[in-house]
């Protein structure tokens, strides 16, 4: 199994060295140069972590079988944090914040510390992997969370000052281990995202830390972020079947409340490796860069930026859509559709890659508003709660029914816990959220110690982290 970069397809590199690696040098991501295929009598009927070993064995064939299920196990066997829910005939939500910080990234953040850790051995790298993180409120959270303690990592995560909830805020600043920082930042996510971005590329930078630490990535730019998220899909599907909701063969729509395109191309990729995927449904807020882009085909993220009540969706953007348009239009389009986004903060793909798209996606936004009045609405139907993100992406699969006239089964991605948003929730509701339900890792965050308080200006990341790293 071989990868290569979005921006020059003259590398290849293996898997454990691009996860090692991050992001490519020139700027560009990493992507397989082939997808595996599965076929349904491959994986029907098997459990989330023989599924889980089963499919990053596929993109990771340096590791032993024995090796990835013992990484597997180790992940999730005290939280799996994948569960499905079904909320009519045709319609499940797949649950992913049963996790340990009540967000779906810990579906890759609680796997991706051993395969880094494993796949800086396969190298031989005796260097500490300092992972920088750029967070819209949930990465940093689960990053943290993931690495805390691990051996010959650093984390340093940066998130936007205001926009981020209370509680997520809470998350990284009250964590303790010695190898963990959050640094407030005064600017959005798309300012860290970048200026993380840009260090990669800075090599007189890179160079001073060089012979102790190298920098690496655990944002969903790193492909070990996608490659845990790629199973739900299939796992889920094998649940539909088990429970006659669907029949083998059948087709399933995923509708997902997206941000920077990472879990949604996961779902693409289950799609590249043979699951049987209608349509792929990119739920936005109205950050609606992406949906603007579905309607048009222009992708222009030259406009204002607003806080919204689902804040890790806010993003103008979306990073590891750079992976999709080089899945579609190769890596000449890549590196013209990323100068012009670097010069005119906008750019269009041909006709035929824009058509080629949206055969299989569809994209729907949703205001504020719409949110919290679909969160009150699905309480009084169903008695069931939805978290802002989630919410979002009901909207997006509902608008999707009503136009489409598609029967195809719906699964709604869930990506975070309502606890984490009770602010917003309750308001909608009217209703206070049961203390009984409260996961565990969010109880008692306002009692914790906030042991983390930096809070600096843009400009001052790269000092930030020098100051940091002398303390080896
Ligand atoms: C990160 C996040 C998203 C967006 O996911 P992407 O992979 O960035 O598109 C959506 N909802 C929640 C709760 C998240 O934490």
């Amino acid at each position: 199994m071989k990868f290569t970069s979005t921006r020059d397809t003259s590398l290849e590199l293996s898997g454990p060295e691009a996860i090692v690696q991050g992001l490519s040098r020139e700027g560009g991501l990493f992507v397989p140069t082939e997808f595996p295929e599965l076929v349904l009598d491959d994986f029907l009927g098997l459990d989330y972590e023989a599924l889980a070993a089963k499919i990053v064995g596929l993109y990771l064939p340096e590791f032993s079988a024995d090796e990835v299920a013992g990484f597997v196990q180790a992940a999730y066997s005290d939280a799996l944090p994948v569960a499905l829910h079904h909320l009519t005939d045709g319609e499940s939500v797949l649950e992913l914040f049963h996790g340990h910080t009540s967000a779906f990234k810990d579906v890759a953040l609680q796997l991706l510390p051993y395969l880094m850790t494993a796949s800086l051995k396969a190298g031989g790298e005796s260097r500490k992997a300092v992972i920088l993180a750029a967070t819209s409120g949930d990465t940093g959270s689960a990053v943290m969370s993931g690495f805390s303690g691990v051996p010959q990592t650093e984390v340093i995560t940066f998130f936007p000052d205001s926009g981020i909830s209370e509680i997520q805020r809470l998350q990284m600043t009250t964590q303790t281990a010695a190898n963990v920082h959050a640094v407030a930042i005064k600017g959005n996510f798309d300012d860290a995202q970048r200026a993380v971005k840009e260090i990669f590329q800075d090599a007189a930078f890179v160079i001073k830390f060089d012979t102790k630490s190298f920098f690496t990535s655990a944002n969903s730019i790193n492909f070990g972020r996608l490659l845990p998220q790629i199973v739900y899909y299939f796992w889920t599907y094998s649940e539909l079947v088990k429970s006659d909701k669907i029949q083998k063969g059948d087709k399933v729509n995923y509708t997902v409340p997206t941000g920077n395109f990472g879990n949604i191309l996961a779902g693409y990729y289950a799609k590249k490796m043979g699951l049987p995927v209608g349509h792929l449904i990119c739920a936005t807020n109205k950050n609606s860069v992406l949906f603007d882009f579905f309607e048009t085909g222009v992708y222009d993220r030259a406009r204002e930026f607003y806080v919204t009540n689902s804040p890790s969706m806010d993003i103008l953007v979306s990073s590891n859509f750079e992976r999709f348009v080089y899945h579609m239009g190769g890596s000449r389009l890549v590196k013209e559709t990323q100068a012009a986004l670097a010069n005119d903060g906008r750019y269009t793909v041909p006709e035929a890659v824009f058509t080629q798209m949206k055969e299989t996606f569809s994209s729907y936004t949703l205001d504020d508003a719409a949110t919290t009045a679909l969160i009150d609405d699905v309480f009084d139907n169903f008695n069931y709660i939805l978290d802002p993100h989630t919410a979002v992406a009901y909207g997006a699969c509902e608008y999707y029914k009503a136009e489409s006239q598609d029967s195809t089964y719906n699964v709604v991605l869930a990506t975070a816990s309502p606890y984490k948003f009770p602010a917003t929730v309750e308001a909608a509701t009217g209703k206070a959220l049961d203390d009984a339900q409260i996961p565990e890792n969010l109880k008692d965050l306002t009692k914790r110690t906030v042991t983390q308080t930096q809070v600096i200006e843009k400009s001052a990341i790269r000092a930030t982290i020098e100051e940091i790293l002398s303390h080896d």
